[in-house]
């Protein structure tokens, strides 16, 4: 991967490409931002930037320097089997084990083989058992000279602050649904349509809205729609409240909240889309089309202010689950407002 090729980020790819272009690039740096959105990719990219036997500089002020993609040290970097790159990730039971640091760090005792600086990337880096932190601590506190660590997470908090503190941090964002569209096309072989109705979900994270399978998706879609039909009438508080209990699931089935938050997601496509209806607008302009049908049943009873109050409830619910609040609260508090 290249630093040109990563969606989003643009502010941090750029800050990366300009250290390497002066030779300032910190020995040690933390990736941190909410998962699936890329960091892991930007930490591939810039060993690879940093190790390319023929680096672009083609005068661009966002990129200066960037990997070229095609010499020998680029196309062993992107099989996975450049020597000077080495990649630590989460075992099958999710956690870095001692030993794997320990033998990576054996072999940071020589210099770079065939590239210009060795670098060691930790995925998942909240995952390193604490003896294994503590393993990695005096690296990161003196480098191997010509070695560089970076370490990915999504919850930096986890990690010893020893280790938080030896590290440059850089915050990474959530994509623009349109980014995580187009990666979906890109790297994931969905289509247009599918990679359409998959990112807005997404909350702004590839992985997440690869994590959206077809059936999640049809179960979470009738529940947004279910939640809909049931509220649309004057129905009474009691009525409402139950269907906020069948929003959140029973007892075995909770949903978390960012299974609840896609569903609201749902919810809120589907009430632009009544708002649409109740404008005239095509069918072909929905987002969710193949619900013509439900949506026009409903499209009478949120005429008027009522749709886009309606929007207006669902976004301070997806706000309020983003700052922590228990999904029944949220979920009941939506119902009633609905
Ligand atoms: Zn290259």
């Amino acid at each position: 991967m290249r630093l040109s090729g990563v969606a989003g980020h643009k502010r941090l790819t750029a800050l990366i490409s300009r250290a390497i272009d002066r030779d300032t690039l910190p020995p040690t740096l933390l990736f941190a931002g909410p998962s699936g959105v890329g960091k892991w990719l930007v930490a591939q990219a810039t060993a690879q930037a940093v190790n390319c036997l023929e680096p672009v500089r083609n005068g661009r002020e966002d990129l200066p320097i960037d990997a070229c993609g095609t010499c020998r040290a680029c196309d062993r970097m992107a099989r996975g089997v450049h020597v000077d790159v080495i990649a630590i990730e989460p075992d099958e039971r999710g956690s870095i084990k001692i030993d794997v640091v320990r033998d990576v760090l054996s072999r940071t005792g020589f210099r770079p083989f065939e590239g210009k600086r060795r670098a060691v990337l930790v995925r998942e880096a909240d995952t390193l058992e604490p003896a294994a932190q503590n393993a990695l601590l005096k690296s990161l506190e003196e480098p191997p000279p010509g070695t560089m660590f970076i370490l990915t997470t999504a919850v930096p908090g986890v990690l010893l602050p020893t280790v938080r503190s030896r590290c440059m941090r850089l915050r990474f964002g959530r994509l623009t649904a349109a980014e995580v569209a187009a990666v979906l096309v890109r790297d994931h072989g969905l289509t247009d349509a599918e990679a359409r109705v998959a990112a807005p979900l997404a909350d702004g994270s590839v992985g997440q809205a690869l994590a959206l399978s077809d059936t999640d998706l049809t179960a979470m879609r009738d529940s947004a729609m279910l939640l809909l039909q049931r509220t649309s009438g004057r129905s009474d508080v009691q009525a409402r409240l139950q269907a906020a209990t069948d929003l959140v699931g029973q007892k075995s089935q909770e949903r978390d909240r960012g299974q609840l938050a896609v569903v609201l997601r749902l919810a809120a496509s589907m009430l632009r889309d009544i708002e649409a209806i109740n404008a005239g607008a095509d069918a072909r302009v929905l987002a969710n089309p193949q619900l013509t049908g439900d949506l026009s049943a409903l499209a009478r009873a949120f005429a008027g202010d009522r749709a886009r109050s309606a929007f207006g409830a669902v976004d301070r619910a997806l706000t309020a689950l983003d700052r922590n609040a228990g999904t029944k609260v949220v979920a009941e508090w939506l119902a009633v407002q609905l």
